[in-house]
């Protein structure tokens, strides 16, 4: 018997809007506990929410780059619970019209494209945070009526891997959009799993379960290879799975029960009656739409096609925001985009791999990488010289041209330098001066390589390679 995974996605993100969805309060991450919070927010009787409307803009916007309906009527219902994290005892979301029905977003997984449908995107709000200390909880209000969207997709996918490249693709398009910051380690967006296992072809699908609130790429990675591993035992050892709500344990990467379907709740959803229902004009909407800002896709055509630089380093590009953001700064500031990237792609990321930089928080402008490219392209330091420079600009901020003076590695062109450098060189080197007059002229670049040492970049290459074969053909 062969088992085949189903699974499917709710995925929230919080969007990047000034303020609250209900409220004036500031949708800002962090702050001190439950000093972001008003009557609206903190659910006090007798208040009035109203609609942020730019909220609505942002899920418009989500809407269309994932290729979804958008409702030209949508309204908003009460999904009731009582939990501390949610003072009102109810959380404003929506049910029957959601904002955004059906879609779908194209993912790169496992060597194929595959077409991931979506189901509905709606808007509602997030709730609070409860912090368990001791033998006591806390409750935060201040992330109470942050607007969220939800994403649930159709159960289109199959392993771990299209989960995580969903997830991924979902995040990047976000971001570039403007419409969330992405940033998981916040909590800006956080994923639901649903998976059930069947035998493959079977037409019904197996009981199912459902891993609440994974907040990192990782994290929903072993959740999903973990619950298939978990639910395969089960099944192969003729036992049964047990639909169930899970939580995922990031020490233990094992999953645990939150609450069986016995204690599902029901929301007694209805209508919220102090949310008027939006009618959108077609006007309206193709105003949202024509805002929405270049998308990972388009940049990387626009990289390869209009500048010519590879597919690898388009990829690495866009897949950052900040890293695409400071290449097409830079670029606009000197106009050379293949040295700019592949001077990001291998020096600036490299530094960003080890550590010792963040592309979100670089300490120079996008125009100032620009100047340390035109200087080396236009031989006025060497190019071993910019990664020195660029790891001086990392550590202190400082400008390029400072950087060059303070440190002296401009190019000089001081022919008697150079020539005293070429002398002392090949005294030093006999015997391939030797060979190479005897005709084994590979020798040159060994020659030219210990030139360009001594000179430490202070000569142009062109400068030195004529003066080394002056000294040697004469
Ligand atoms: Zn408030």
């Amino acid at each position: 018997m062969k088992l085949y995974p189903t699974i499917g996605l709710e995925i929230h993100a919080e969007l990047l809007t000034q303020s609250k969805v209900f409220c004036t309060c500031s949708a800002q991450f962090g702050g001190e506990p439950n000093s972001r919070c008003c009557p609206v927010c903190s659910g006090l009787p007798g208040t009035l929410p109203v609609l942020n409307a730019k909220a609505v803009e942002y899920i418009i916007k989500a809407g269309y780059i994932m290729n979804c309906d958008i409702s030209r009527f949508t309204k908003w219902d009460r999904k009731n619970y009582f939990y501390p994290d949610l003072p009102k005892a109810y959380q404003i979301s929506q049910m029957p019209r959601p904002v955004c029905l059906g879609g779908y977003v194209d993912i790169e997984s496992e060597g194929e494209t595959k077409r991931m449908r979506i189901n509905r995107i709606h808007l509602e709000e997030d709730a609070g945070k409860l912090v368990h200390q001791n033998r006591v909880s806390l409750a935060d209000y201040n992330r109470c009526g942050i607007p969220l969207i939800e994403i649930v997709t159709e159960p289109d996918f199959h392993s771990a891997q299209d989960v995580t490249a969903f997830f991924e693709k979902i995040r990047l398009m976000l971001q570039y959009a403007g419409v969330c910051d992405g940033r998981l380690e916040q909590g800006s967006m956080r994923c639901d799993v649903n998976i059930s296992l069947a035998e493959k072809g079977s037409d019904t699908l197996g009981t199912r379960t459902e891993v609440k609130n994974l907040n990192s790429l990782k994290a929903i990675q072993r959740a999903v290879e973990y619950e298939i591993y978990r639910q395969t035992e089960l099944i192969e050892n003729g036992e049964r799975v047990i639909q169930e709500t899970l939580h995922f344990n990031d020490a233990t990467g094992e999953t645990s029960s939150l609450r069986s379907k016995e204690d599902a709740h029901d929301y007694r959803y209805f209508p919220d009656p102090d949310i008027p229902p939006i009618i959108f004009t077609e006007e309206e909407l193709e105003q949202i739409r024509a805002d929405i800002p270049e998308m990972p896709q388009q940049r990387y055509d626009r990289y390869v096609g209009e500048y010519g630089i590879s597919p690898t380093d388009a990829s690495v590009i866009i897949n950052n925001k900040a890293i695409s953001d400071l290449f097409d700064n830079a670029v606009k500031a000197y106009n050379a985009p293949k040295p700019t990237a592949s001077f990001i792609t291998v020096e600036l990321m490299r530094r960003i791999n080890l550590g010792e930089a963040n592309a979100e928080e670089l300490p120079f402008a996008a125009k100032e990488l620009a100047r340390l490219i035109e200087l080396a392209e236009t031989g006025k330091i060497s190019k071993d010289n910019r990664k020195v420079i660029l790891r001086e600009m990392l550590s202190s901020g400082k400008a390029p041209d400072d950087v060059a003076e303070e440190l002296q590695l401009w190019i000089k062109e001081d022919n008697a330098l150079i020539e005293k450098t070429v002398d002392e060189i090949l005294a030093a080197n006999p015997t391939p001066v030797e060979q190479y007059r005897s005709g084994q002229t590979k020798v040159f670049g060994f020659l030219m390589g210990q030139c360009n040492k001594a000179l430490k970049g202070s000569a142009s290459p062109a400068a030195i390679k004529q003066m080394l074969e002056k000294k040697l053909n004469s």
